[in-house]
């Protein structure tokens, strides 16, 4: 039997600005629930007071417990030593910025009880800007089409996971990791609800168009090779009707005996020809640097400090996964 019933996970990267805004507001929400429970704070590598603010918190109160990164390793890493911390039955991972209402987990924790194994906590897109809105629903349209697993638009990181969900999640070794394509791949009983979207209640987003992009780049990629087969598929296509237009070429040739100087011809089918290569190598180029990097076996993240033994038990942890995968 486990000693704490909710676990909360929460990722924090520069937070200092809003983090005991936070806590006070999960806590008043936790509270009246009559769970036991924790809460698993990861500092990211801030460079701000929040690590310092996290060893307060965590010295005065023992249900809260951090981990400290050595640097910015990124949110899906600190969701990952989130997870590994966690000892609850059911697992609540959330934002620091208060975007994620602490009020919707008796809701979740409600929905769990019902059975489910998942809760998702699907934000709408109220308040956002429209080119942002125009763009990320392309994008889901596009990850919906392209990608094996399901990922819904506004499904964010804010969800309820029980212990086999956070237990599966865990036994997936791969280095790149796209959390919300791994959340949905291990399956499980799902239930979401929409919530109105909020404002980060202060500091900033960590998110600039750069890091979306290479984030979303990272979630096409990281569950399939159709983008290869794409590109297969293009220079196949490519290549027929090239085939089709010098046949052309030559019937013309045969029958009228002319030949135009076809100059702008060549350049045309130069410069398509070379960026269609071009971007195919980047495609491949993209899938061996991964795996690369996989055969790397870096680990997801350093730890500076952390609050007490559990270290050694998500220590423990590592490695056994990384036995199990080694031993396959
Ligand atoms: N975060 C993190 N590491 C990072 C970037 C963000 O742990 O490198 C955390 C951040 O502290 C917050 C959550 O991830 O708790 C979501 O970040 P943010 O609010 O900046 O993203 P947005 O809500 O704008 O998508
Ligand atoms: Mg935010």
């Amino acid at each position: 039997m486990r000693t704490v019933h909710t676990s909360v996970v929460v990722p924090c990267f520069n937070e200092s600005e809003v983090i005991d805004a936070f806590h006070a507001a999960l806590i008043a929400a936790l509270e009246p629930t009559a769970t036991t429970f924790e809460i698993c704070y990861v500092d990211d590598g801030s460079s701000d007071r929040t690590r310092i603010r996290l060893r307060d918190l965590a010295a005065t109160d023992p249900r809260v417990r951090y981990t400290s990164f050595s640097r910015n390793f990124g949110k899906e890493s600190a969701m990952l030593a989130g997870l590994r911390m966690s000892q609850g039955e059911v697992v609540v991972l959330m934002d620091a910025d208060l975007q994620h209402p602490p009020e919707l987990l008796p809701r979740m924790l409600e929905l769990h009880r019902h059975g489910y194994d998942q809760v998702i906590a699907q934000r709408d897109r109220t308040g956002e800007g429209a080119v942002r809105k125009a763009l990320s629903q392309t994008y889901y349209r596009l990850v919906r089409r392209f990608m094996d697993v399901e990922v819904l638009d506004g499904a964010g990181d804010f969800r309820l996971l029980s212990r086999r969900a956070v237990n599966a999640v865990l036994s997936l070794p791969e280095s790149n990791r796209f959390s919300k394509g791994l959340f949905s791949w291990i399956g499980f009983d799902t239930v979401s609800f929409t919530y109105q979207n909020v404002e980060r209640a202060a500091g900033q987003s960590k998110w600039g168009g750069r890091r979306l992009l290479n984030y979303g780049i990272d979630g096409l990629l990281s569950f399939n090779s159709r983008p290869l087969r794409m590109a297969i598929h293009t220079g196949l296509w490519l290549f027929l009707s090239a085939l089709g237009y010098a046949l052309w070429i030559i019937a013309n040739v045969l029958l009228d005996g002319v030949e135009t100087p076809g100059y702008a011809t060549i350049i045309t089918a130069i410069v398509a020809l070379s960026g269609i290569q071009l971007a195919t190598l980047g495609v491949i180029g993209e899938y061996v640097g991964r795996i690369y990097h996989e055969a790397k076996r870096r680990p997801h993240y350093v730890i500076r400090e952390t609050d007490t033994s559990h270290a050694a038990a998500a220590d423990a942890l590592t490695a056994e996964v990384m036995e199990s995968v080694s031993s396959k």
